[in-house]
């Protein structure tokens, strides 16, 4: 009998492993945005709110009560790191609640569910199981696909073209004035360029252009230092052997072939859904020409999603396609409730256009507004006998404020006319201070955090695959 007895125990483990591999489902669900979009604050969210889903009603799995059961479990990537989803729930949490450090590379985590039975025969197979893995990296890293296609000769013309217009450029223009770029390479004057083009780049993102490739230039993962990271873009089509431009246009095709390919593979091509986390008011804030360029990488972004759309990753995909894409405006509890449905609409004709840029088809798209972590509460206050709609919050020294952030017009085009033609300017009331802390949370078991249409991101997201 002992012997019977280990025959099944083994072939238990073989049937786990067999389970594992065929009848479980997987989806793999990424999350992107350029860097401080939100995306480490909102898979913390996110994963906390499925496992305690006391505030996620939109989403048709937990009224139905369809949810038995959800839990972290070991990812199947071993090489990948982990998302510190403990660490950045602990400091959100914490009596003192801070904020988390934001996503730095690629890092994936693996959420299970315990669903109820569905379908014909469901009552003979008995709960479901869905795996979904997702995978957060950053935004800057899908836009570098725009480069494979390009030589460096293209790649350097189109952005030294660009720089002109770029007042943080002035430095790096200087330095490519004062050198021959068909000089003898030296290993000195290439890293002077990098690093002068490296701080362009921090600096235009920080003023808030969001087209600043390469991305590993700004979010170099253990790459930094790298010869493939030591290059910048130089004038002219061509170069004699030896010379500085040959050296940096060996270095372009080298982060091609040996950065933005591999990170594709393993990532990227393998996706089902994807949600990139935008942050529309801050682009707003900072002015027409900040919100052009978002809406252009935003293009860009679906540009990489679009089948066919380009040879490379076409091959990669081998007719695998994502089928969901969603663009979620963050931090909507800057806002007043009154004003989120201008920034939905400013958020969905953003998507239209990037649609139309990219001459987009293939997987459905949505786009909305939402907070991964409500940290204000609303106000409304009667002043000069008019009434405010206020946000009231704790900044990061401890004051307690109430502001008006400022208002979004109603028809988004008023903020989507070209730069040029006299786009306006918005949200120049008391946004430029709304640096809130987490809230202190108070907290209710089942409940999760508070928040802002999670539950309509996640039903967009995951909500077909729960019922
Ligand atoms: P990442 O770089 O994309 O990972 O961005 P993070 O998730 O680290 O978010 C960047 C910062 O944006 C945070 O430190 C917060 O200050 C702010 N933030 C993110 N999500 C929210 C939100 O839902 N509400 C508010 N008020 N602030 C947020």
């Amino acid at each position: 009998s002992s012997i019977t007895g280990r025959i099944a125990q083994s072939f238990e483990a073989v049937g786990d492993t067999v389970s594992e591999a065929f009848f479980e489902p997987v989806l793999r669900v990424g999350v992107t945005g350029l860097s401080r979009a939100g995306k480490t604050v909102f898979i913390t969210a996110l994963v906390h709110n499925l496992m305690e889903p006391g505030r996620m009603q939109r989403m048709q799995a937990v009224q139905r009560g369809a949810i038995r059961g959800v839990f972290l479990q070991p990812q199947p990537d071993m090489t990948l790191p982990r998302f510190d989803y403990e660490r950045h729930l602990a400091a959100l949490t914490a009596e003192a609640p801070s904020w988390p450090e934001g996503t730095r590379a690629v890092s994936e985590l693996r959420l299970s569910f315990r669903l109820a039975p569905s379908g014909l025969f469901g009552a003979l197979t008995g709960p479901r199981k869905l795996h979904v893995d997702i995978v957060d990296y950053p935004g800057e890293w899908i836009l570098d696909l725009g480069l494979m296609g390009k030589s460096y000769a293209e790649w350097s013309a189109e952005v030294l073209a660009r720089l002109p217009k770029r007042p943080q450029a002035a430095g790096y223009l200087a330095q490519v004035a004062a050198v021959d770029a068909q000089a003898k390479h030296d290993e000195a004057v290439a890293q002077e360029l990098a690093r002068g083009f490296t701080d362009y780049l921090i600096e235009a993102r920080a003023a808030g252009w969001s087209d600043c490739t390469p991305g590993r230039f700004l979010l170099p993962g253990d790459l930094a230092g790298s010869p493939v990271l030591t290059f910048a873009p130089l004038p002219g089509d061509t170069g004699a052997r030896g010379s500085l431009w040959r050296e940096m246009a060996r270095r372009f095709d080298g982060y091609k072939s040996k950065v933005i390919r591999p990170f594709f593979e393993a990532h990227f091509a393998r996706l089902d859904r994807q949600v990139v986390l935008v942050d529309v008011l801050e682009a707003v804030h900072q002015g027409p020409e900040a919100l052009e360029d978002q809406r252009r990488a935003m293009a860009e972004v679906l540009r990489a999603f679009r089948p066919g759309a380009n040879g490379f990753f076409s091959s990669l995909l081998r007719g695998k396609r994502v089928e969901k894409i969603l663009f979620a405006a963050t931090k909507a509890d800057h806002l007043h409730h009154s004003q989120h449905g201008h920034l939905t609409a400013l958020i969905e004709a953003m998507l239209r256009e990037a649609r139309d840029r990219a001459h987009f088809s293939g997987a459905e798209t949505k786009a909305i507004s939402l907070a991964a972590l409500r940290a204000t509460v609303e106000e409304s206050r009667v002043y000069q006998g008019r009434e405010l709609d206020l946000v009231r919050g704790v900044l990061p020294d401890g004051r307690q404020v109430a502001v008006d952030a400022g208002a979004l017009p109603a028809d988004p085009s008023r903020l989507l006319a070209p730069a040029r033609e006299g786009a306006e300017r918005w949200l120049q009331g008391d946004y430029g201070v709304m640096q809130f802390a987490p809230p202190v949370q108070s907290r209710v078991p089942g409940q999760g955090l508070p928040h802002v249409r999670l539950d309509a991101a996640a039903e967009f997201l995951l909500g077909d695959q729960l019922l």
